[in-house]
């Protein structure tokens, strides 16, 4: 049931009588569920509980930890069909969106767990004494990772599982062995309760410390604020706009003790389309990426916004069946007015810059908040000389820039900020013959792409989603996949410490069975 409430650890809590509704994109209505927002007095009581928890909950066991997680992928699948019913009420998105998503949240959940019982992830690394050493003798040192506190949590608003409550920062934040606060989305607080009931009995069958999860609810930025300030939050997770993002890490630093933010936000992920791939697949290229311009009405951060390719027939081929390709497409609901009206804001303001020609528009009557998918195309010079095309339009619109020779092209990657995904569609030896541009093209986004689409990022260890700013705050760390949990911990070296008061990960008889980097060798044997 949703009731509207905050969860201060297990506590459901209404103190506030500032109140708002999510809302039914498709109905183009509030929904019923009122929502209380969190006061300063419950924010308080949420990180008084998160920092007493943090002391228990540091001390358990990777294993303890990950019956924790698998127990939360659990509690969600319990909720059934009511919780699919709030994801698809406060979002637009249709029901195997829903059911898809939960898969993923679920499988996150339990791949983080498996983490956690193979726990080498700490990174255990032991450089034994040498009391013989010349001219000094060596100490014993050894290092590894711990979790730095409590964390706040943004959930996005275009993945209410994957990407918020449950999703890949609250999960990796978790493993790591930081609580968690979340700011609940102001368009999925409904789903956001709901998912938050099964953290917490997930918490109580478990036995988690109470507090080691809160969700706390919003609409407006006070609240997010106060906790991205408060002394007792010690990391940041976000997902959102690139506004959002920069205020909360300009915060964060602004700090007395200033701290991390993992911001993950724009990006309109080049993607270059090399003679050979518009010579031999041209057309099916332009069927895939109509597809993948409108997939979840292009609300996605991997949307392919850009697409680059060197002037000739087989470009004006592939611009040509984009369009009739795209405009083939039924457009879909988006997640909210606000976003529909940004995406008809930035399509509109896009579309009026000099030198851009219209490739197709989808122009017959929608219903509200239907994005209205839209191609542009560009000269390779028209687009250096103007920045206010190189700005992602949150929505199923792309622009093909249109370049007059390799060298044009590689000026314009050169121009771009940083992205979350670049894309090569060609063949090996075009790899080789436009080193430069690749080259270009990797120095600028997190994951590099050959021959496909940007959309679908695989949860899995060796994925990287996160790119040099403004794609995120940190290029060195991911969000998606296992490896996101490195973004809560920090490394601790014990010098000359006793044997027995060493963290298991440390200790001589290896008890985990990690596998260790031991005198500069990696081993899972015992010392
Ligand atoms: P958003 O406006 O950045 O909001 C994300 C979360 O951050 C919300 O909970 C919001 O809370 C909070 N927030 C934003 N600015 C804040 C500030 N200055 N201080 C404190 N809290 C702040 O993103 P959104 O609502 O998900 O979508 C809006 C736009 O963001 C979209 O139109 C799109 O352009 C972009 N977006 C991009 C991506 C991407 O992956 N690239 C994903 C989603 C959205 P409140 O609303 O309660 O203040």
């Amino acid at each position: 049931m949703i009731t509207g409430k905050n969860y201060i650890g297990k506590e459901l809590s209404a103190k506030g009588s500032d109140t708002y509704h999510t809302f039914d994109p498709k109905q183009n209505s509030d929904t019923e569920w009122v929502f209380h927002q969190a006061t300063k007095e419950e924010i308080d009581a949420a990180a008084d509980k998160a920092h007493d928890a943090f002391q228990v909950y540091k001390m358990f066991s990777g294993a303890k930890k990950a019956t924790f997680l698998e127990a939360i992928a659990d509690e969600i699948e319990a909720l059934g069909d009511p919780l699919i019913q709030a994801y698809t009420k406060e979002s637009g998105l249709p029901e195997g969106r829903a059911n898809g998503e939960r898969g993923r949240t679920i499988g996150q959940m339990r791949a983080f767990a498996t983490l956690l019982k193979e726990g080498s992830w700490v990174e255990a690394t032991i450089d034994t004494a040498q009391p013989d050493r010349e001219p000094m003798p060596k100490i014993d040192i050894r290092k590894m990772l711990l979790p730095i506190g409590p964390i706040a949590v943004f959930g996005a608003s275009n993945f209410p599982f994957a990407f918020s409550t449950a999703g890949g920062d609250t999960a990796s934040a978790l493993a790591a062995g930081c609580p968690v606060i979340v700011k609940s989305h102001p368009m999925h607080s409904g789903t956001g309760e709901l998912i938050s009931s099964a953290i917490i009995k997930a918490a109580e069958r478990t036995g988690m410390p109470d507090g080691v999860f809160s969700n706390l609810n919003s609409s407006g930025n006070e609240v997010g604020q106060q906790l991205v300030m408060h002394s007792k939050i010690k990391g940041v997770g976000f997902t959102g706009s690139i506004n959002g993002g920069t205020a909360l890490y300009r915060m964060a630093n602004d700090r007395k003790e200033p701290i991390p933010v993992f911001a993950e936000m724009g990006s309109i992920n080049p993607v270059i389309i090399l003679p050979s791939a518009l010579a031999a697949k041209g057309d099916d290229w332009a069927k895939q990426y109509a597809g993948s311009i409108m997939l979840g009405a292009g609300q996605f951060c991997t949307n392919p916004g850009l697409i680059i390719g060197i002037k000739s027939t087989g470009l004006d081929g592939f611009i040509a069946t984009l369009g009739k390709e795209i405009e083939k497409l039924e457009p879909s609901c988006m997640l909210h007015p606000n976003i529909h009206k940004n995406y008809e804001k930035g399509k509109k303001e896009l579309s009026v810059q000099g030198g851009t020609d219209t490739v197709a528009a989808y122009e017959s009557n929608v219903a509200p908040n239907v994005a209205q998918q839209k191609v542009l195309s560009v000269n390779g010079s028209n687009f250096l000389k103007n920045p206010k095309l190189h700005q992602e339009v949150f929505g199923p619109f792309s622009i093909v820039v249109r370049c007059a020779d390799a060298s044009e092209l590689q000026q314009v990657l050169d121009k771009l900020e940083g992205q979350l995904t670049g894309t090569i569609l060609g063949n090996e030896e075009e790899i080789k013959k436009y080193a430069k541009i690749v080259d270009a093209l990797q120095g600028r986004v997190g994951r590099i792409i050959f021959n496909g689409v940007p959309t679908g990022v695989e949860v899995c260890p060796s994925m990287q989603h996160g790119g040099p700013f403004p794609a995120s705050t940190d290029s060195r760390f991911t969000s998606v996949g296992t490896s996101a949990a490195k973004r809560w911990v920090r490394p601790v070296s014990f010098q000359n410490w006793p044997a027995e008061s060493l963290p298991d990960a440390l200790k001589d008889e290896n008890p985990l069975g990690l596998s260790r980097i031991v005198n500069g060798k990696h081993t899972d044997a015992k010392i």
